[in-house]
């Protein structure tokens, strides 16, 4: 097939880029730069920079690319930031999105594969939570989301689009090419292994009391590699569906950095920080839905495993993509 892949020069984006192309599939990648970096973007893949605010030029490459399906991973995904500057949010998430959607319907392409998030679900009250869970955001970000969710559903409607939104986890893990490098690094793994690599002083632990066994956040770290798999499997979808991407195991801020000090065989020292605004306690996925109807398995998404990779790819990358 050949795939549109909007911010395919960022770190989830640019492994899927990789993956689609492995997998025999052509790809055109569409990224501002504003946090990909264009080295990430695989050599075979057809590289156009723009922003999803430029409705025209967003028109223009897809009338003449043609694309016969969408990946969307282009977007803001900062809790702290949307806490801080809902309106970039908004502005990104849900108008560019529709930008790219109106750009779709104009030239016949019906399949999309939405980058969703578990921060549509707020907080949750069960756990591992399935896809029945209430979206209910408590930050601008899952919110975000959410809306365009719901704009995705009326397009289907309407202008017959094929949605399949797929509601991710802690995106983490390293392929052996491509990594997590952002300008700002806030995720955890990277700042961990930052520190592993001398590169932090310490990691700060933001909150210490949540409701959770040690008290610190606990998360489903899914491997960006099986992340990517799941959108291949999507592709071959003919009909709207949502589903979590995660492991169904949770991982606490302290367990995760006593692994990579297992992993790194580093220190890594650490330092109690305020609770983060807009941070849930604790998120784990039920992927059953996913597994069942997609026959997806999260093949590479053991922490320790998880760690490992990222930890080669930190060490060979120690400047990220600035090398
Ligand atoms: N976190 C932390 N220190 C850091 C970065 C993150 O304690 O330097 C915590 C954060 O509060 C959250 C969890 O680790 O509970 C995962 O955060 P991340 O930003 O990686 O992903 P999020 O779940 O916010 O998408």
């Amino acid at each position: 097939m050949k795939v549109l892949v909007t911010g395919g020069a960022g770190y989830i984006g640019s492994v899927c880029g990789e993956e689609l192309i492995r997998a025999g599939h052509e790809v055109v990648v569409w990224d501002n730069l504003s946090e990909g970096h264009r080295s990430a973007v695989p050599p075979q893949a057809v590289f156009l920079q723009g922003d999803l605010a430029d409705r025209d030029l967003l028109q223009r490459a897809v009338l003449e690319h043609r694309p016969e399906a969408v990946i969307h991973f282009a977007g803001k995904a900062l809790v702290p930031e949307s806490m801080r500057d809902p309106s970039s949010y908004y502005r990104v998430n849900v108008m560019g999105g529709i930008n790219l959607l109106d750009a779709m319907v104009s030239s016949g392409c019906r399949k999309i594969i939405f980058s969703s998030t578990c921060a549509t679900y707020g907080l949750p009250e069960k756990m591992p939570m399935d896809e029945q869970t209430p979206q209910k955001p408590i930050n601008p970000y899952g919110h975000s989301k959410l809306v365009f969710e719901q704009v995705l559903a009326w397009y289907a409607q309407i202008h017959g689009i094929v949605p399949t939104c797929l509601r991710y986890f802690n995106a983490s893990g390293a392929s052996a090419e491509r990594g997590e490098h952002h300008r700002v690094e806030t995720h955890l793994i990277p700042n961990v292994l930052l520190t592993a690599l001398g590169q932090r002083k310490e990691v700060e632990v933001f909150g210490e009391n949540h409701a959770t066994p040690d008290g610190t956040c606990i998360r489903d770290y899914i491997h960006v590699k099986d992340l990517a798999s799941a959108h291949i499997l999507a592709l071959a979808r003919e009909k709207p569906g949502h589903f979590n991407v995660g492991t169904g195991n949770g991982y606490s801020v302290k367990q995760v950095i006593e692994v990579a000090r297992k992993v790194t065989k580093k220190e890594i020292p650490m330092r109690g920080q305020p609770a983060r605004a807009g941070d849930p306690p604790a998120l784990v996925a039920s992927s059953h839905k996913l597994q069942r109807e997609l026959g997806w398995k999260p093949n590479h998404s053991g922490l320790e495993e998880i760690l490992t990779n990222a930890w080669d790819w930190h060490r060979a990358h120690p400047n990220g993509y600035a090398d």
